[in-house]
């Protein structure tokens, strides 16, 4: 693979960029696999990439049902942060926050991260308790976070109205480090480096059933065939329930739409992400202009891939309370993605009932910063059945009722 450079750009703009080549390849399926990934989002092509980078397995397919990126991972909102409560929360966030800021180097692509950090405000004394609470518990894991008064609040983002009508800003919880990504670079970046270390990303390949010989994985059907596997990695998000289901096991797992909205792009009126949980919205500047918007998930189970009108209305209210300027603003476009949320509100990266088989989901509304920290601790446990960044996050956890509680974390939507 020829490598990105000033160069590379230089030359293509005298050619009229004729020259580059295809990002990744699109084979047909082999009869086997050592591993296999199903769901090309980015948790998977970064599962993908770390067994390759780290535990040097290549004989490795990615199976996608749609097209690559196309899941949550291209619908997200695209911040980045590490500052949650819970120990083994925080170091598979902050690992994954460390793996962001040299990604574009490490994959040679371009994913545009962009520590300008996030507020979370405090709007009610109960937010102040637990904002505090979580800067506390931050610094003792070594992640970079402070409580901030109201006014740096106004200093950080001079377009807010401390005032609201409902809640005031009592203050804020600032992590500097934190910020925003290209979503779908982050898909293509992993996926051109997979596809250059050997590996088939097959897309239009939706696997339909999951094949045991003696309760160990023997492989998958899929609408190209049947394709035999060593090892089977299940990453399909708001899809996991469905596949355990063809696994034969439940997963304490549900469904639910979670939708985003960009308004208008306008100059630029606010550098960092702002996020208010008490009114449910948050908002961030995209480098085109538009206000990038998002708020909290249907309250029903389904898989439709589109939000409700309700929530649309509910997260434009709210944030116009905290930002009256944007009420003059006309919203451009709005869209949805099936998220998978856990009863506690962390992630699931496990073994299960069926040897051999690992499955990566429950990121419900906050999986997108966690995705290179997913990839590299979930191929540690694929490649050698353990991985210290997972431990904490097996389904055995429901069974003997240890949760991680980061309800206060991923109560809202980002
Ligand atoms: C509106 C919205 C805003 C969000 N905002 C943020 C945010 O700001 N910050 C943040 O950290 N997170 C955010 N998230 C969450 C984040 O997007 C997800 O947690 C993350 O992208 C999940 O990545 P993934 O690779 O696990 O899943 P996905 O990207 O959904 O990939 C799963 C893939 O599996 C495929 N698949 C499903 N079934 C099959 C099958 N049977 N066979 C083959 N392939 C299959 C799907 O087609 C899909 O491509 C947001 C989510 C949404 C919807």
């Amino acid at each position: 693979m020829r490598r990105y450079s000033a160069f590379a750009v230089a030359r293509e703009a005298t050619r009229y960029h004729q020259g580059w080549a295809r990002a990744w390849r699109s084979p047909e399926p082999k009869k086997k696999y050592d591993v296999i990934i199903v769901g090309a989002g980015g948790h998977g092509l970064a599962t993908a990439f770390y067994l390759g980078r780290n535990f040097g397995i290549t004989n490795v397919a990615i199976l996608e049902k749609g097209w690559l990126g196309g899941g949550n991972t291209g619908r997200n909102t695209t911040i980045i942060r590490s500052n949650y409560l819970q120990d083994p929360s925080a170091a598979i966030y902050e690992k994954s926050r460390s793996l962001y800021e040299t990604m574009s180097q490490d994959l040679n692509y371009n994913v545009m991260y962009s520590p300008r950090g996030v507020l979370m405000l405090a709007q009610t004394e109960a937010e102040v308790r637990g904002y505090k609470r979580t800067a506390h518990a931050n610094a003792l894991q070594g992640v970079d976070t402070e409580f901030v008064s109201p006014e740096r609040v106004k200093q950080l983002v001079p377009i807010i109205s401390l005032d609201g009508p409902r809640y005031p800003v009592l203050g804020g919880l600032w992590q500097a480090r934190a910020g925003t990504g290209r979503h779908d670079a982050v898909a293509w970046g992993y996926a051109r480096a997979c596809s250059d270390m050997g590996m088939d990303i097959i897309q239009q390949c939706e696997v339909t059933g999951i094949r045991q010989d003696g309760g160990k994985v023997v492989g998958v059907d899929t609408t190209k065939g049947a394709i035999d596997c060593d090892k089977l990695g299940v990453v399909v998000a708001g899809h996991s329930g469905v596949l355990a289901e063809m696994a034969g096991f439940r997963l304490p797992i549900e469904s639910v739409a979670l939708q985003a909205l960009v308004s208008e792009p306008i100059k630029p009126c606010m550098d960092i992400v702002v996020m208010a949980n008490t009114v449910h919205g948050y908002m961030s500047q995209s480098d085109k202009g538009e206000m990038v918007i998002g708020g909290g998930a249907d309250g029903y189970n389904n898989y439709t891939q589109r939000g409700s009108f309700h929530h649309i209305e509910e997260t434009v209210r709210a944030l116009v309370e905290t930002f009256p300027m944007i009420s003059r603003l006309k919203m451009l476009r709005q869209w949805g993605g099936i998220v998978d949320m856990t009863g506690d509100r962390s992630p699931i990266l496990s073994k299960t009932p069926v040897e051999n088989v690992f499955f990566n989901c429950g990121w419900g509304t906050g999986g997108f910063k966690a995705t290179p920290g997913s990839g590299w601790g979930f191929a540690e446990l694929v490649a050698k059945g353990y991985s210290p960044l997972c431990e904490a996050f097996g389904l055995d956890r429901f069974r003997e009722g240890r949760f991680v509680d980061e309800s206060v974390a991923a109560g809202v939507a980002h």
